[in-house]
């Protein structure tokens, strides 16, 4: 019988209370390897409750105590970081070593957190008026949810719960029903750190799961990665049940290339940046801009062969550089964009479909496609293909390459190669994009930094970790005392002024 996991609430794993189970796969091999609980409200609500208990004890405990739980938890994160990588690949897909970076990633937001205190230090005035001072600090906000996409099942869960739990906080988070057992594996790891039971808690399931998270009073706050309309729905839905919401959505960056750029550097990160993962990352480049008359030409001839020599397989295996899909489903979705390409007049160079890799048959391989001559109206241009699909669109000039990016309604991120610092200067300020690259593909920023896009990339005020986390997972107080107290002289109707 196929294994069923199983949720992790109040520090231990529990059945969940459903019937019904949805299947996981390993994308390699094209088979059921477990089945997640679609879990219920009930479940929900025995999860927020254990957070809820957990909540007094752990906001209450000292900062310094908290991060040194999250250090501990650094020290687990590296010494498991083999078997991290392994799992993620078995579920995901992704090539080992893109496994081990992703999980690297997540744990620099660990370390990030471990400096809470200094992070939570507040501001004072002293003497506001005549004996009285003023100070603000921030504090926790209580039972956090997170809600996880299937394309980082490690990175984005520490993206997330490291933060709300050195602010304080505690946590519910729900990973991608396609991806659920690392957030189960990282909850054991959390408790072998110290973490007291229902600090971090994990419910299994889908959208039932999410829904609960919303209508639930004790929920403060929901920090939710995952595509636009997801997006989108969760933050008007929960905004408007008086949650905080963060909410991150899908993406089309582009990477422009202007006619001065390093082409070698140019093609080998556009290599990187659009077949790495394939393609399901959320700043992978989907969009190559090529400016200038000759540019295109130049590119395509540079990169038609590095594409066709892709190697694709499972991604366990010595060498290969671009593993399989996440489900059959969405192959066949990123196949059908293709079909519409053609269909749209956009020229196809490079085919990736119909691939069959030796031993792994039914695993969910598309090789790396190109489509040239591909114009803003299409919709392998508009929407987001989340695959192994990169657009080559010509731009006469550096203006109508801002502008086109600018028209689109993603704005997560974007990149320009050049050696002009004029251009690039020019492209960081105009771009409308929440995260840009010169000459680097990927600009993902650190954790010290803060993640987040603009437009239909994030629906809600703050970017995830670094210094925005922190004002995301706390909210400000400020306290104007006086002491001595007493000593009145009357009662006073108006405004104080410092006259
Ligand atoms: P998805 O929107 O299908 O699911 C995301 C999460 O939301 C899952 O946990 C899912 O169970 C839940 N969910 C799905 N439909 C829901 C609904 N109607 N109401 C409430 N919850 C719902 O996304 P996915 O396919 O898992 O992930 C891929 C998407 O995530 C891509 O669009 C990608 O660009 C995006 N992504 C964005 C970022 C970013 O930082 N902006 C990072 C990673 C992934």
């Amino acid at each position: 019988m196929t294994p069923r996991l199983q949720n992790f609430i109040d520090g231990k794993l529990v059945d969940s209370t459903t019937s019904r189970f949805g299947d996981v796969y390993e994308p390699a091999l094209g088979t059921v390897a477990r089945q997640v609980p679609m879990s219920t409200s009930a479940d929900v609500e025995t999860a927020v409750a254990a957070a809820r208990r957990a909540f007094d004890s752990w906001s209450a405990t000292p900062a310094l105590r908290r991060a040194r739980v999250l250090f501990r938890l650094k020290a687990l994160l590296d010494e498991h970081l083999d078997e991290l990588a392994a799992l993620l690949t078995s579920e995901h897909g992704k090539v080992l070593d893109d496994a081990r970076g992703s999980v690297t990633r997540g744990m620099e937001v660990v370390e990030f957190a471990c400096g809470i205190p200094q992070l939570l230090k507040g501001e004072y005035s002293e003497q506001v008026g005549r004996g009285v001072d003023c100070w603000s600090f921030r504090q926790p906000l209580g039972v956090c949810a997170g809600v996880g996409p299937f394309n980082f099942p490690a990175m984005i869960p520490l993206w997330m719960a490291p933060v709300a739990i050195a602010c304080g906080n505690t946590f519910v988070m729900k990973p991608s029903e396609r991806v659920p057992s690392m957030a189960l594996r990282l909850a054991e790891l959390w408790h072998e750190a110290g973490l007291p039971a229902g600090v971090f808690n994990v419910v299994n399931g889908d959208k039932e799961v999410v829904d609960a998270f919303i209508e639930h009073p004790d929920v403060a706050a929901i920090s939710l990665v995952g595509s636009t309309p997801t997006a989108e729905s969760v933050y008007q839905r929960a905004t408007h049940a008086g949650k905080r919401v963060q909410a991150l959505g899908g993406a089309k960056n582009h990477l422009v290339i202007m006619p001065d750029a390093d082409l070698e550097h140019a093609v080998d990160s556009l290599m990187g940046a659009a077949y790495g993962s394939a393609g399901e990352r959320c700043m992978a480049i989907s969009v190559a801009v090529a400016v200038g008359p000759e540019t295109a030409d130049r590119l395509l001839a540079a990169l038609m062969p590095k594409i066709k020599a892709l190697r694709v397989g499972a991604g366990t295996e010595d060498g290969v550089e671009m593993g399989p899909l996440i489900t059959r489903a969405h192959r066949d979705r990123v196949a059908k964009y293709v079909e519409r390409g053609l269909a749209e007049g956009a020229k196809l160079l490079v085919d990736g479909r119909g691939l069959s890799v030796a031993g792994h048959e039914n695993g969910f391989f598309i090789g790396g496609c190109l489509f040239d001559q591909v114009t803003p109206e299409m919709s392998i241009y508009q929407e987001e293909i989340f695959g192994p699909v990169l657009c080559v669109v010509r731009s006469p000039d550096l203006d109508s390459a801002i502008e086109l990016v600018n028209a689109h309604r993603y704005g997560n991120g974007g990149a320009i190669f050049t050696a002009s610092g004029e251009a690039a200067d020019q492209f960081c300020k105009r771009i409308q994009v929440g995260m840009v690259g010169v000459n680097v593909p990927i600009p993902v920023p650190m954790a010290f930094h803060s993640f987040g896009g603009w437009k239909g990339s994030l629906f809600g005020d703050h970017f995830m970790h670094g210094p925005e986390g922190v004002r995301f997972f706390t909210r400000m107080k400020t306290v104007t005392s006086r002491w001595p107290h007493g000593a009145s002289s009357g009662a006073s109707f108006i405004m104080p002024t410092m006259k």
